[in-house]
């Protein structure tokens, strides 16, 4: 039987190279974006794929959109409901005043919108047989790994929502689902620059690889895209 992924922001970016490496591993693929009509790269992807990936409009600041699109996946099964959406959130970076409108946006779409789709999705990822619900994090988002300081809104979202992730682990563990926070590397993407080591391709790559190998016991901790377990 086929698997199902479901992947916010998949119009550009890591999200993108995950929908053409899942595809390309023959998975159905629900992938999500804000503008569907100017997803270029992502509508190729979808025309070639003889109707493995489909695309679904989704802003994931959008209560409403997200429990729309959960009620149009009706009775589907959903192996792995995959939150790659994220901003940078507010420039200056380094520690002094900081647009706190941009800081809680930055929290929206990092760490809430993450959480209202596991609660949107949870039966279908229930019904499922992988059973898994993966966020991107970031290894910005460590307090153990936290020695610069700096990046403040990004570094609280990721940190929060590595904690959503872990408190999901407890939660839906008596239905068998594995809640997980994921680091894709630095990735070259409009997010990651250009200075970046990785690249997209190699990064969805190695998520494929960590996610193709998760087992229960993996559940509640934070994995890195090489398969190494990272310091909450
Ligand atoms: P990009 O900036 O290249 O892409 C971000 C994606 O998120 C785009 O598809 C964007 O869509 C989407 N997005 C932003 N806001 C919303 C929203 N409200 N609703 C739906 N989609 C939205 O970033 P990356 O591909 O680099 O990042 C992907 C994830 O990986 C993020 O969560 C990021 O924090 C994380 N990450 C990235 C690292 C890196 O080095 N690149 C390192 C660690 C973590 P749109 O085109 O519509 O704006």
């Amino acid at each position: 039987m086929t698997s199902t992924i479901l992947i916010t922001g998949s119009n550009r970016g890591i999200g993108l190279e995950l929908v053409r490496t899942f595809a390309d591993h023959n998975w159905h693929v629900l992938a999500c974006c804000r503008r569907p009509q100017q997803a270029v790269e992502l509508s190729a992807i979808a025309e070639k794929s003889g109707g493995r990936v489909t695309i679904h409009p989704l802003d994931v600041a959008d209560s409403e959109q997200i429990r729309a699109l959960a009620e149009t996946c009706g009775d589907l099964s959903i192996d792995i409901l995959f939150n790659n959406a994220g901003i940078a959130g507010p420039s200056p970076q380094r520690f002094g005043p900081i647009d706190t409108g941009e800081w809680l946006e930055t929290l929206r779409i990092n760490t809430l919108a993450p959480y209202q789709m596991a609660v949107a999705f949870v039966e279908q990822v229930a019904r499922s047989s992988r059973r898994i619900i993966a966020t991107v994090g970031s290894q910005l988002g460590s307090i153990a790994d936290n020695t610069s300081g700096g990046r403040y809104a990004y570094r609280t979202s990721k940190a929060a929502v590595h904690m959503v992730m872990k408190g999901l682990a407890a939660d839906l563990a008596d239905r068998r689902i594995t809640s997980v926070a994921l680091h894709p590397g630095w990735v070259k993407t409009e997010m990651g620059g250009p200075q970046a080591p990785v690249s997209p391709a190699e990064s969805a790559a190695g998520l494929y690889r960590v996610l193709a190998t998760l087992t229960p016991e993996d559940s509640g901790k934070l994995w890195s895209w090489d398969g190494s377990q990272l310091p909450w």
